[in-house]
């Protein structure tokens, strides 16, 4: 981790850290399209953190197959998301953002009572990188 104040980057700096995908989901809150991320059927022991920011949010062991399209995960790292209401679309979803440099992650749902915790982070793969255990290398989503 750097000493990067994430907070304070301008719309500019951003564009230029990331490439266009991204930017899209981590910077204007887009979602990538079901069953394409990279990161979807990682299954290897390692850590996810945020793309944006570095920043660890997950660790493998809480990741579970939800059949939903998107990487998903049963339990966050402990003060490493925080948690917006979502209005849009006309539902009402709690958006998770990275607490780090407040990047769109994805949107958390309490629906997977197959849980420790019951509840299901919907990431998208494009806003996460897996750092494995092995140390064959990073996976950017
Ligand atoms: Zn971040």
């Amino acid at each position: 981790m750097t000493d990067t104040n994430f907070l304070t980057l301008t719309d500019q700096d951003w564009r230029e850290r990331l490439d266009d995908m991204s930017y899209h989901v981590l910077r204007e809150a887009g979602t990538e399209r079901p069953g394409t991320g990279r990161l979807l059927n990682e299954e290897r022991s390692g850590s996810y953190s945020c793309k944006a920011c570095g920043a660890e949010l997950f660790e493998a062991g809480t990741k579970f197959e939800a059949h939903c399209g998107w990487p998903s995960f049963y339990e966050s790292k402990e003060g490493s998301v925080r948690y917006i209401e979502d209005r849009s679309l006309g539902m009402v979803r709690t958006e998770v953002r990275c607490a780090n440099c407040d990047s769109h992650l994805g949107h958390i749902f309490p629906d997977a009572p197959q849980t420790p915790t019951g509840n299901r982070y919907c990431m998208n793969s494009v806003s996460l990188t897996f750092t494995p255990e092995d140390g064959s290398g990073r996976v950017d989503g």
